[in-house]
């Protein structure tokens, strides 16, 4: 048994890594079999992460953070969870390897998934010519027209990141103001490659076998609908929370993020904490990522250090076996 398994390897679940490996909990972290180091392995150059004035890319950085938390000892398996026993005092988390792991405590980090807009034809022609990833996809695009779908920061992101290889991109909003932040609408506008049409809705994806156009609806009074033709789309409408693991065991908010207790990552079942963007539905960024890990960590170590020293004594790490016992018995540890 473990001290302690961290679910997720994005900036939450590998900072709660490097401080739980630096505190000797010799943690394991589950990290996904695709999806490892989160939603920053898909993005290009990070330029708010404290530390690199001169930016870094997000794969890259993801990188630093695990060969930090490693470096600490902690233990990285590229997995699935596919179930979770949350509330007894020891907490079983199975795999999709078939592997079963036991821990007193767990640190769920597991991010959020891109939103989908919910069309048929989204599903249909998903990886042929329908991409959530510029990063990943966008050198498929080189000098085609494709449209971005969104008004955030991710949007924009996508955006200037696909003008690289697109010939054209369409920002079809849904309004006609930018949620992006200042710096990433500037960066947008100045981009003579860059289309805006606002207040439209995706109404339809077109395409027998790959993307060849799609069709918008005015969300003005009018309700007009346009037909655009293009090779790619790419939604960038935001994410929401991965909870569906822990659905009926933890308790969640009314925006569908993993409760917690105050500033804290306690959640409603003890040993069990929550961490990044599965328990934020304001900031999401990186650096508040991380620092959510932190708090984790040393809540998890906190945790254990109240527990008794025979339950203690039953798991890895910290302070050998041995030992306790010997301190158990009234000995002086050696
Ligand atoms: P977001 O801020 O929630 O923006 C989602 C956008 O998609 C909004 O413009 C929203 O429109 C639109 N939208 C949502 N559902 C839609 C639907 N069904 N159909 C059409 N449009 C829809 O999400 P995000 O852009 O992914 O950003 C999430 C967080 O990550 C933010 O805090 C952001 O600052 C951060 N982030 C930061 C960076 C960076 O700093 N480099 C990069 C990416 C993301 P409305 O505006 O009308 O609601």
């Amino acid at each position: 048994m473990r001290q302690l398994i961290i679910i997720g390897s994005g900036p939450a679940g590998y900072t709660a890594a490097i401080y739980a490996a630096r505190a000797n909990l010799r943690p394991l972290v589950i990290a996904s079999s695709v999806e490892f180091g989160g939603e920053l392995m898909k993005t290009t150059e990070v330029e708010n992460f404290p530390g690199f004035p001169e930016g870094i890319m997000g794969p890259e950085l993801m990188m630093k953070m695990q060969e930090q938390a490693e470096r600490f000892g902690a233990e990285i398996v590229y997995d699935d969870v596919t179930d979770l026993e949350l509330a007894g005092e020891v907490k079983t988390v199975r795999t999709a390897l078939g592997e079963t792991y036991e821990a007193l405590t767990v640190i769920y980090a597991t991010g959020s998934a891109y939103r989908k807009l919910g069309l048929e034809s989204e599903n249909r022609l998903s990886g042929y010519g329908v991409s959530w990833c510029a990063t990943c996809d966008g050198a498929f695009f080189k000098q085609k027209h494709v449209a971005v779908i969104g008004g955030g920061d991710s949007a924009l992101e996508e955006a200037t990141f696909l003008t690289r290889f697109a010939e054209k991109v369409s920002l079809v909003h849904r309004r006609d103001e930018l949620r992006a932040s200042a710096a990433m609408q500037e960066r947008a506008f100045a981009d003579p490659k860059i289309e805006f049409l606002w207040n439209q809705e995706v109404a339809d994806i077109s395409g027998a076998e790959k993307v060849d156009g799609i069709t918008l609806t005015s969300t003005l009074d009018s309700g007009e609908r346009t037909s655009l033709d293009l090779d790619g789309v790419f939604v960038a409408i935001g994410a929401d929370p991965r909870t569906h693991l822990v659905h009926g065991q933890l308790d969640l908010t009314a925006e569908g993020t993993i409760a917690v207790e105050g500033r804290s990552s306690k959640t409603n079942l003890p040993g069990v904490f929550a961490a990044g963007d599965v328990i934020d539905p304001t900031y999401k960024q990186a650096a508040t990522a991380a620092g959510s890990g932190v708090v984790a960590a040393l809540d998890a170590e906190h945790y254990l250090a109240a527990l008794p020293k025979e339950t203690l004594a039953k798991a890895d790490g910290v302070v050998p076996v041995d030992e306790i016992n010997g301190r158990a018995e009234g000995s002086s540890p050696a």
